[in-house]
């Protein structure tokens, strides 16, 4: 076989990137190449030791970010011969990274464990810039930067040997063993989502369990808890507000998420805030006490059409209709003439017509202000947008509809109705993809490809595993029972 010097391709590759920039002895590399560097380990392993002399062994360099934060997650190392610790790295070209990246006072790197940098700085004083091990790649290298650059820059999954030790015995899973574990496993986390709900439901009842859980699902991971504190307190900020819109003010103002100060700016929006505060100026002293503070609201990384502001307007035409509880049963009650066995492989097209059938309940015609607004200092839009998109329709389904109406069903002893709706979970099609999935592929499953995963209830029983077995185990997979468990589950079958 030809060298990679004689072949055509490798010449293509080389030529058409900027490698040549890196072929001077004292380049300094792209962070991100530092980073796969890191995660590919491509150093002499044997050879790395701290700023301050102390030897470091990566027993796993934990899982790269993609959340924000230091770069990987839950490494194991072990310092000298002390007890191998976990927790994070975090990667920078210089040591003074770390104060000029403002890592010292974000409360997210207090988990860091080891500084990883291209090399230190000049000055003693800069090896010293963080409290704990600064280790510097640019003399342990196993290749030159060059070589390191051509074999990592597209290498974006998780390297094969950083795998979990279940990966193995679930790659010798056919594909309905696989489907069956998952959905044995979604069961689990459907119907202990169901249990809470009747929890909450047997002291409140089952209307505003249903309420509280679907306020908590529009707050998604950042703002579930300040959207459970307004759903418990429904029943005092819905007495007395009669339409969507006196609604919408008076959640706004008891959020706190009603602004003080005109846009000045925006007209459409100025005319808005000046009408709900023509309402909330009223209610507001009436309200202190459960009003909460902005501070409770999180912001960072959330896309305009998640922010809560609109997601407040969504339920508020929800709560102004008044019948939702209602339509959701007849939803249920409607089209259950399919089989009653939850299929391994859902029937294609099946799950669409429910998911569509249950964005119709959910949808909202026309908000006058938000079908036409991202948020309040956007401009207007040149066509209206919907207030939910039927990827919000799947996470209000499988964590709150589906489980609520269960859970009904069984309390009423209605098996035709149970059997429907477990029916229509493992029939329910995949959820968008998100960050603790991709993991779980790569590393139970040794794929970054989402098809693997037919359906949200497969979904949902590979996230319950990483809840149950990788949560309570590390990197290296210490301790995890899964794969004997796995291994002795298929035993029969051979
Ligand atoms: S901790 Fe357990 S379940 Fe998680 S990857 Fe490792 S072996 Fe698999």
């Amino acid at each position: 076989m030809n060298s990679r010097a004689e072949n055509f391709y490798s010449l293509w590759r080389e030529n058409s990137r900027a490698v040549g920039a890196l072929r001077d002895e004292n380049s300094v590399p792209p962070e991100k190449l530092l980073q796969a560097v890191w995660q590919h380990q491509r150093l002499r392993r044997g050879e790395l030791k701290t700023a301050d002399g102390k030897s470091v062994r990566v027993l796993h360099p934990g899982f790269i970010s993609a959340e924000g934060g230091p770069d990987f997650r839950g490494a194991v190392l072990q310092f000298e011969n002390e007890k191998p610790v976990s927790g994070d790295v975090e990667i920078d070209l210089q040591a003074n990274g770390w104060h000029a990246h403002g890592h010292d006072v974000n409360p997210n790197f207090k988990t860091v464990i080891l500084h990883v940098v291209w090399e230190h700085g000049q000055s003693p004083k800069s090896k010293a810039q963080s409290s704990f091990p600064v280790l510097a790649l640019k003399n342990v290298l196993d290749a030159t930067l060059t070589e390191l650059a051509l074999t990592l820059e597209n290498e974006s999954g998780l390297p094969e040997n950083l795998r979990g030790k279940c990966s193995a015995p679930l790659q010798t899973l056919d594909e309905t063993q696989l489907a069956e574990l998952l959905h044995a496993a979604a069961k689990v986390r459907f119907q202990n989502k169901a249990t809470a709900m009747l929890a909450r439901a047997k002291h409140s009842g089952w209307e505003q369990a249903l309420w509280e859980n679907l306020f908590r699902a529009l707050g998604y991971k950042h703002n579930v808890w300040p959207m459970l504190n307004l759903a418990e307190a429904r029943p005092r900020w819905t007495r007395g507000a009669d339409s969507a819109f006196a609604i919408q003010a008076r959640l706004l103002g008891v959020s706190g998420l009603l602004p003080h100060e005109l846009t000045r700016s925006q007209k459409s929006s100025d005319t808005f805030l000046r009408h709900a505060w023509d309402l909330w100026w009223r209610d507001r002293d009436e309200f202190s006490d459960c009003t909460l503070p902005c501070t409770t609201w999180k912001f960072h990384g959330l896309r305009p059409a998640n922010h809560p502001q609109r997601r407040l307007a969504l339920a508020s035409h929800w709560l102004a209709a008044g019948n939702l509880a209602a339509k959701i049963e007849g939803w249920v009650l409607k089209n259950h003439s399919s089989p009653l066995i939850p299929a391994l492989s859902p029937p294609r097209g099946e799950g669409e017509k429910l998911l569509s059938s249950l964005h119709e309940i959910f949808q909202v015609e026309r908000d006058e202000f938000w079908s036409w607004h991202w948020t309040f200092n956007s401009e207007r839009m040149t066509k209206p947008q919907p207030l939910l998109g039927e990827a919000r329709v799947t996470d209000l389904a499988v964590n709150v509809v589906l489980p609520w109406l269960w859970i009904r069903a069984k309390e009423g002893g209605n098996e035709k109705i149970l059997r429907e709706v477990e029916r229509r979970f493992f029939t329910w099609p995949a959820a968008e993809d998100n960050s603790v999935l991709k993991l779980a592929r790569q590393r139970l499953l040794g794929t970054s490809s989402a098809r693997i995963l037919k359906g949200a209830a497969a979904q949902q029983g590979l996230m319950q595993i990483v809840r149950d077995f990788c949560e309570h185990s590390n990197a290296i997979c210490d301790d995890c029972r899964f794969p004997d468990l796995v291994q002795t589950w298929k035993a029969p079958e051979k």
